[in-house]
């Protein structure tokens, strides 16, 4: 068992999904949105989420396989509509200790740049 408790309430995703922060949405349908980084890390930085609120990655379960296809489906459809399908970095962060900020599963779509090792 893991000690760690999300913070309580809908998450930020989920406050941009159902329109009550304002966030640049590139694509949506039942179980996931598309929207842009606020703080993006490369030209372009898109932020793939699903709809339902898992936590973090390894929350998740058999339960969510189709969805978690589905997330990485998208990811590479919006890797070409953005044109970045030759060269993207696609990140999850899971924990803190990772970098995980918003505590709602979402997967980073990073393009248009040059990756070093050093990015890691
Ligand atoms: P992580 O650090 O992996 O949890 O990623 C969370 C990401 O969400 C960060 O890259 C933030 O810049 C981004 N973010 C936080 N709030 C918003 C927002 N309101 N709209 C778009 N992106 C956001």
């Amino acid at each position: 068992m893991s000690g760690f408790a999300p913070p309580a309430g809908p998450s930020i995703f989920t406050r941009i999904a159902k329109g009550e922060i304002p966030s640049e949405i590139h694509y949506q349908d039942d179980q996931c949105l598309v929207i842009s980084d606020i703080q993006p890390q490369a030209p372009v930085h898109l932020l793939v989420i699903p709809k339902l609120e898992i936590t973090r990655l390894v929350d998740a379960n058999s339960e969510h396989q189709v969805l978690l296809g589905h997330l990485l489906l998208v990811a590479g459809e919006m890797a070409r509509k953005f044109d970045i399908d030759e060269s993207f970095r696609l990140v999850i962060n899971n924990g803190e200790g990772a970098g995980q900020t918003v505590f709602h599963l979402h997967l980073h779509l990073m393009g248009d740049k040059d990756f070093e090792e050093s990015d890691l």
